[in-house]
């Protein structure tokens, strides 16, 4: 079977965590089947397009790899591949169904279906069209229209029995037809709606699975009348389950749910967030958390996509981040940390240099999460001044005794301005001679260093840091610590 998916954002807004699910799962079916993944751009509501959606859905892709074999930007053997620029195909589907009395001109007025809606509503009834034109005979139909009254085309849904589809993830689903309503399929500006645009683009584009989201499954069985109606033959409909927060409400800001883009700003590594998605409703073995790519290329099957939600929890996908970080080289790390690092230093630090920061990554690859991580555990190591206050050096065990941080600092200083070779093991070695002969415990001796070098309680390998930092700049800050406490 020829494999062929689609990924079909309407440019209304910023991906999302769900859509990128979806174009997943589409890449990945597609992929592992040699078929082809397609993206459309279904633009047909134009009154709610948002400019730059569509250059941000290519960016998410190709942000996360997920490539695509034909697409706006690429074209294709069913180009154009952006819906709006296909009018004449669902105008054309829409006559067929006209001629062939399968659907009908509607000339309510919005402030007609307005009311209708309040009376419905007020009776407690669900609210739909009551289908008063499609019983206009054909001679009124005619005058009508020929009169310039504006019109939608609606679908005339049949009265009586049931329409059913397969999903493949739930199995048979069936309605009565008498709870659907004359939906419409063409708008009166000459637009499809959804329903008709992504039927007849699906079977144009010759697309074997559609793949989308639960929220469409009302959607469905429309979409199976329009098959019926023109002819052709139903895809595979994969209706992937609802992403839920923590609380199993439906997933939003307040569960901490970002847009994909801010996911990349806020540090996260594509491999971890394609991760993420991925067990959002499909697991390798029900264990297995870590799974890379082409692990994902060689098991992913459908079968496997489950019917529950997928609880999205932040936590997880933080935690999931940085054993990504960790399987990255440290050369790759080092290039992904770069940028983050420019964009957060001021501007009064030295500039990142490449080849500082590729040998401060393995001082750092165990201490991150995020690649946001990086400049708070390093900023130091660019930063002209360490900004610290005697109640920082101090802290608790000198607070007392400012004398013996005075004296620790002094001492230290002397030695290491006198240290052979400056490495981290002589250093280390050194610093712990001077803890026996200081009196002092570990911990307060080296905190002492460490807050006055690093500015922070907590840092990188201290001897490590203070190797990579030199001589020149650790003497500056011990002296300068030591002026602070006078
Ligand atoms: N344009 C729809 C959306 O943005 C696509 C739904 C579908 O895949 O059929 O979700």
């Amino acid at each position: 079977m020829n494999v062929r998916t689609r990924y079909a954002p309407s440019p209304t807004g910023t991906p999302h965590l769900a859509n990128m699910r979806v174009a997943l799962f589409d890449w990945l079916l597609a992929r592992r089947n040699g078929g082809a993944f397609i993206l459309r751009i279904e633009d047909t509501d134009q009154n709610r397009l948002v400019e730059g959606a569509v250059d941000e859905q290519i960016e998410a892709l190709t942000w996360l790899g997920l490539d695509w074999d034909e697409g706006p930007d690429k074209g294709g053997p069913f180009t154009p591949y952006v819906q709006s620029q296909r009018l004449n195909l669902y105008q054309d589907a829409a006559q067929r169904l006209l001629t062939e009395d399968k659907a009908y001109p509607c000339f309510c007025t919005a402030e007609r279906l307005d009311q209708l809606r309040a009376r419905q509503t007020a009776a407690k009834q669900a609210p739909g069209y009551d289908r008063l034109c499609r019983w206009l005979t054909p001679a009124d139909r005619q005058q009508r229209i020929a009169a310039g009254e504006p019109y939608v085309v609606r679908f005339a849904v049949p009265l009586e029995g049931e329409t059913g589809f397969a999903d493949v993830i739930r199995g048979e689903v069936v309605v009565q037809n008498s709870t659907l309503d004359d939906f419409v399929i063409l708008k009166s500006d000459g637009y499809p709606t959804y329903h008709l645009a992504s039927v007849v683009d699906d079977h144009h584009m010759q697309i074997s699975h559609v793949i989308r989201g639960e929220e469409w499954i009302p959607s469905a069985p429309r979409h199976q009348l329009l098959h019926q109606a023109l002819g052709i033959g139903p895809p595979f409909f994969v209706h992937l389950p609802l992403i839920l927060g923590p609380d199993r409400r439906k997933l939003g800001k307040r569960h901490g749910a970002a847009g994909v883009l801010e996911y990349r700003q806020g540090g996260y590594l594509p491999e971890a967030l394609i991760n993420f998605i991925a067990l959002l409703g499909w697991s390798l073995d029900d264990r297995t958390e870590v799974i890379d790519r082409s692990t994902m290329l060689e098991t992913f099957t459908l079968e496997r996509l489950s019917p529950n939600p997928g609880i999205f929890d932040p936590d997880k996908l933080r935690w999931m981040n940085g054993e990504w970080i960790r399987r990255l080289d440290e050369d790759d790390l080092a290039q992904r940390i770069l940028p983050y690092l420019v964009r957060e230093l001021p501007e009064t630090a030295d500039e990142a240099d490449p080849v500082l920061v590729r040998r401060i990554v393995p001082l750092i690859q165990t201490r991150m999460e995020v690649l946001t991580d990086a400049y708070p555990l390093t900023a130091f190591f660019f930063t002209q001044e360490i900004l610290v206050t005697a109640d920082d050096l101090l802290g608790k065990r000198f607070r007392d005794e400012p004398a013996a941080a005075v004296m620790a600092l002094d001492t230290a200083a002397k030695a290491l301005a006198g240290l052979a070779a400056w490495t981290h093991t002589e250093i280390e070695g050194l610093m712990r001679a001077l803890t026996e002969e200081l009196g002092l415990k570990p911990r307060d001796f080296f905190g002492l260093v460490r807050m006055a070098v690093t500015g922070a309680a907590v840092s990188p390998p201290l001897f490590e840091s203070l190797e990579i930092l030199g001589r020149e700049k650790t003497l500056e800050r011990l002296a300068r610590a030591r002026m602070v406490l006078e």
